[in-house]
């Protein structure tokens, strides 16, 4: 970007009001200073950067502005980012400013129009085809040259939108990336060549199979896990169609399309994370399952991988297991304070039974193994029996039951217990034997914890009685029950206040009161939470401690409503009340409450 739009740009931005005369004189003033500090992050994050000018010219004015954390003239909390500089210069000039999702886009319409060094040099994107008409994305709109090229060479009528110059940079990055790899690995294998066709079909097969160890193919994949991470996908599936190959990412509970790939560097894209993930390469027939380690931004990453042979060939699902959300500071699970203290307890004990319940996806794991890693110090013996082993710690122990060799919790639970262990978690305690087990380790001196599946905390009690725990065993082995859930949370992006009704109130069990209007947040939907209003969960708890009455209600068998109704009164509060307190704190929906929780 030349002088002279930086200097229209420092205009813009201070006749708009968003800088004052002196916070554009600081831009000034402090330009190459950050210049050389971009440069330097760049370098250690380990770019490869060329010195000199070059790298220098790359960075713009907005780029300075925006790593300025400037707070918008006047203000404080608002700040002159990139994207308020992008929408400020776009409504200067009179064109659309786009904040591109990445997930809406078509790959080939990006990748087959402009060349990636062109998009990555003039800071280009084309975002959408439809006809003659090219839609195409720009960061210097002040810049004509290179977008005339395209028009004038290939013919196109094109639209030009303002967007951010670090979301072009990242799309280019990715989307070329994971498509080039693909048509180099797809020349080697002799392009063109048609599955459909029996003929080119028989050719293919006498071909020697594009081997998983090809560079490309290497890169494909690489391309393909840094986008999930970055799109925030919980799950990546690859599927064999007829004709191409379909690869989706699960974002928040949905699948979204991602890429189309050729069908005849399927074998060789799937057998490179068959191999990274361990797994027989020659094996296609069999479902198989496996694990990749990767690091992302510094910090480890679990892949559970698994495949399935399905009409076209094998369907593998990527499951990614970020630590940060498994383990994570038990503070920030989202225990209120009382639950949190209880909790706190229940861990410091130095031995008994310690149970977490809720249905599937409830989050139990985490807070088990967010309370492992708490725990997990020199000087303990942390043991844990999965089905399967969720995510590998090193800190931790951890063994798989195998069912069909017949290990099982139940017998796993004896040999640990040979093993000299201080705290045990047992994946779940699904019959007799294995709840008798758990007790009796915890009554032995350990530390025990596990899940079970029943709704709440007082139910708990009833579920292991039904299993046919005697009453004086459970008082003399359970410390407290802990029931969660996961709600999702309010955008922050997008988040707009909201009256609840009085039909609402009533539901929730919240006084009406027309004066004292009760408001809460609800997202209107933006492009960071895709449009859902949601971004993130948290979890909502109820924590029951096993105290003296509460043992009594256990030897007299007392009914869950019984039990609720005594723990109650010692101040326990149970789910519903608690996720109307998230609600209440704007950081969930009614919806989500009745979602989740019922009411
Ligand atoms: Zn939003």
């Amino acid at each position: 970007m030349d002088k002279e739009n930086k200097k229209t740009i420092l205009n813009i931005l201070t006749s708009s009001g968003l800088l004052s005369k002196e916070q554009s004189d600081e831009v000034l003033s402090k330009e190459n200073l950050i210049r050389s500090r971009i440069i330097k992050s760049n370098e250690l994050k380990g770019q490869v950067v060329r010195r000199g000018r070059a790298v220098h010219a790359d960075i713009s004015i907005i780029d300075v502005i925006s790593l300025m954390n400037l707070p918008v003239d006047g203000k404080s909390n608002t700040y002159v980012t990139e994207e308020v500089v992008m929408k400020e210069i776009a409504g200067h000039l009179g064109i659309k400013f786009i904040k591109i999702d990445p997930l809406k886009l078509d790959s080939d319409v990006i990748t087959k129009i402009i060349s990636r060094p062109y998009a990555l040099k003039h800071k280009l994107l084309p975002i959408a085809l439809s006809g003659n008409h090219l839609t195409i994305a720009t960061s210097n709109p002040f810049e004509h040259e290179s977008i005339d090229r395209i028009s004038q060479s290939k013919g196109y009528d094109i639209e030009v939108v303002v967007s951010n110059k670090s979301d072009i940079v990242k799309i280019v990055t990715e989307f070329y990336g994971f498509r080039s790899s693909i048509a180099a690995a797809e020349d080697e294998l002799a392009s063109n060549v048609d599955i459909g066709n029996l003929e080119q079909f028989v050719k293919l097969k006498s071909i020697s199979e594009l081997a998983d160890t090809d560079q490309h193919i290497i890169n494909a994949v690489e391309y393909l896990l840094h986008y999930a991470y970055s799109q925030r996908a919980s799950d990546i599936h690859i599927e064999p169609k007829r004709e191409h190959c379909l690869v989706r990412f699960r974002i928040d509970g949905l699948l979204h399309n991602i890429h189309k790939m050729p069908k005849a560097v399927y074998p060789a894209f799937a057998s490179r994370i068959k191999t990274l993930s361990r797994m027989d390469i020659a094996e296609k027939r069999r479902p198989q399952g496996g694990r990749i380690k990767t690091s992302q931004d510094g910090k480890e990453i679990e892949l559970r991988v698994s495949t399935l042979p399905v009409s076209f060939g094998e369907k593998i699902v990527i499951r990614i297991f970020d630590p940060t959300i498994l383990m994570q500071n038990i503070n920030d699970l989202g225990f209120s304070k009382r639950e949190g203290e209880l909790f706190g307890d229940f861990l410091s004990a130095p031995n008994g039974l310690i149970l977490v319940t809720g249905p599937t996806g409830s989050g139990k794991t985490t807070t088990l193994y967010s309370a492992l890693k708490t725990l997990s110090t020199e000087d303990v013996n942390l043991t844990t029996i999965e089905d399967p082993v969720e995510m590998i710690c090193e800190d931790f122990n951890q063994t798989s039951i195998q069912p069909q060799i017949g290990i099982t919790f139940a017998s796993s639970l004896r040999t640990i217990l040979r093993q000299d262990p201080d705290i045990i978690m047992v994946g779940e305690i699904r019959d007799l034997e294995t709840a008798d087990n758990a007790i009796q380790s915890a009554l032995t001196g350990h530390l025990v914890m596990s899940t079970l599946h029943t709704n709440d905390a007082p139910g708990t009690i009833t579920r292991l009685l039904d299993l046919g725990i005697a009453p004086f065993l459970i008082n003399a082995s359970l410390i407290g029950v802990v029931a969660q859930r996961l709600v999702r949370k309010v955008c922050s992006n997008c988040a707009e206040e909201y009256t609840l009704s009085e039909g609402e109130c009533r539901m929730l069990g919240l006084n009406y009161d027309e004066d004292k209007k009760n408001n809460v947040n609800i997202g209107t939907g933006c492009n960071q939470c895709r449009g859902t209003g949601y971004f993130g969960r948290t979890g909502v708890f109820e924590v029951m401690e096993i105290s003296d009455t509460i043992k009594a209600e256990i030897e007299s068998k007392s009914s869950p409503e019984k039990i609720r109704q005594v723990a109650k009164n010692e101040g326990y509060t149970m789910l519903k009340e608690n996720a109307v307190k998230v609600l209440l704190e704007g950081r969930t929906t009614v919806d989500e409450i009745v979602r989740v929780i019922g009411v």
